[in-house]
């Protein structure tokens, strides 16, 4: 499950570790090139956002002033580049710099700036139809910006033969996983709207469902989360083919680090070793006291959970045990371990003057809004995995959210990158996509690699077939024969 939402607020993922679409190549500035030119200096600190509103693919949090529209969706789009042409016209921008582009295109009238916009995946907005062509050169200066920062393609890797070379040769591979590699197990994506989870909440009350996330809520009213933790706590020990086949890279000695979305830990179902996975966004394999801080076992609180009831810390229940059995004196004042809010409130509402000591609540340890993401995450992968990635492979997540989305943008640029999914995503250029049902298309890997992942979920006689994405030499699509 993809969980740390988009961030609102001051949530803390709101500022990026890295920045994805950092401007880190400034071409000299010796054309000139007129009021784009300048358009491009003054947004050579442009282009920093991340991205990681859900849903739009915007280039800021703060509107939808600028949209995009996929290659495949531009012959539906009246005067825009064909396919061909802007992918032609990408190229040329990485080859030559953005100066010598700017020159060649605008400069020379080879182009308009309206049609180039959307060469860059620009929807060129309708209150700009009409205008004159300078008109468009703002949002072509963010465009080229954008573009130029964003990783490109290896365009040495596209079949999937190329895919397999990769996996049986990598020997560090990070794998990032979302939402997509556990919902063949039944565990809804939150973040999708399709599944439920939303419609379950409706009666909570909340302004927003994802308030059910969010550590101020949670600390004002704890039953709200419990209400519906039930819903997404994994309660069986199973685990998806797409699990079993981090396993099997683990097995093998090649998995560096599966940096996961997921919160369910259902990869240890599977056998993936904590020291080989950061889950990003923390999980239900420990829980903590909010009072005192004592950490338990996630499974220590399960059945709690799946009762619907509030988890109380067993250390807090412990001490006020214990200050039950001494003198009366003393007991006031040891019972104030809370925090400063529930002390003032014990103490508003103790109009006789006897304190009720209550046991902090047990919070499983996945990361709420307002919270602070795991510090391993930053120091792990730019201390120590990004000299060693040899491969990554991108599994059952959109890429959106921070700080996974970081992940593709903070490597090294030659090491290649293989995206699976069902969905094949715009904001981020892998080498190879292969799309389809997660646990097919591993499955086929294995295969083809002369891998043995076994698992009761594919079929021993399992044919898939693969399909040609057409116009991309590196898109396959994966199903399975007959089903
Ligand atoms: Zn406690």
């Amino acid at each position: 499950m993809d969980l740390v939402p988009a961030p609102r607020g001051e949530n803390p993922v709101k500022t990026p570790m890295v920045e994805v679409e950092a401007v880190d190549v400034a071409a000299p500035a010796n054309t000139e090139t007129g009021a784009l030119q300048e358009a491009l200096e003054a947004l050579s600190d442009f282009g920093t956002d991340s991205d990681n509103s859900d849903g739009d693919d915007a280039l800021s949090d703060d509107g939808d002033i600028i949209q995009f529209v996929r290659d495949d969706q531009l012959q539906d789009v009246p005067g825009a580049c064909t396919r061909e042409e802007a992918v032609a016209y990408r190229k040329r921008l990485h080859d030559i710099g953005k100066a010598a582009f700017v020159e060649e295109t605008l400069v020379q009238e080879t182009v308009t700036a309206k049609k180039l916009c959307t060469a860059f995946g620009i929807k060129l907005p309708d209150f700009l139809e009409g205008a004159p062509d300078e008109a468009y050169h703002p949002l072509l200066a963010i465009a080229i910006s954008r573009e130029f920062s964003r990783r490109p393609k290896l365009p040495q890797y596209n079949s999937i033969d190329d895919a397999v070379k990769l996996l049986k040769e990598a020997k560090n591979i990070i794998v990032l996983t979302g939402a997509g590699i556990s919902t063949s197990l039944g565990i809804p994506d939150f973040r999708s709207k399709d599944t439920g989870l939303y419609s379950k909440l409706a009666h909570l009350g909340l302004s927003d469902p994802q308030e059910v996330f969010d550590i101020h809520v949670f600390r004002e009213d704890p039953s709200i989360f419990f209400s519906i933790a039930k819903d997404i706590l994994p309660t069986e020990k199973k685990f998806s083919p797409t699990h079993g086949f981090i396993k099997l890279l683990q097995d093998q000695g090649k998995l560096l680090t599966n940096y996961t979305q997921n919160i369910d830990n259902i990869e240890a179902n599977a056998g993936v070793l904590a020291e080989n996975m950061v889950q990003c966004h923390g999980s239900f394999a420990t829980a903590t006291c909010v009072k005192c801080d004592f950490k338990v076992a996630g499974d220590a609180i399960f059945n709690d959970i799946k009762e619907g009831k509030i988890p109380e810390c067993s250390a807090c229940r412990q001490r006020i045990d214990e200050d039950a059995l001494k003198p009366q004196g003393l007991k006031r004042k040891r019972s104030s371990n809370g925090n400063q809010k529930d002390r003032k409130d014990d103490e508003s509402s103790d109009e006789d003057d006897y304190d009720i000591p209550t046991p902090g609540v047990m919070k499983p340890d996945i990361t709420f809004f307002g919270e602070d993401l795991p510090d391993e995450f930053g120091s792990r992968l730019v201390g120590h995995d990004r000299q060693l990635a040899d491969l990554v492979i991108v599994i059952g997540t959109s890429l959106k959210v921070a700080p996974v989305a970081e992940v593709p943008g903070v490597l090294p640029r030659d090491v290649p990158q293989i995206y699976i999914s069902r969905t094949p995503v715009s904001h981020t250029d892998f080498d190879i996509d292969l799309l389809g049902d997660c646990d097919v298309v591993v499955s086929e890997l294995c295969r083809r690699a002369g891998w043995n992942l076994q698992h009761p979920m594919i079929p021993p006689d399992e044919q898939v077939k693969i399909s040609p994405v057409e116009g991309y030499e590196s898109r396959h699509v994966f199903t399975v024969v007959g089903a």
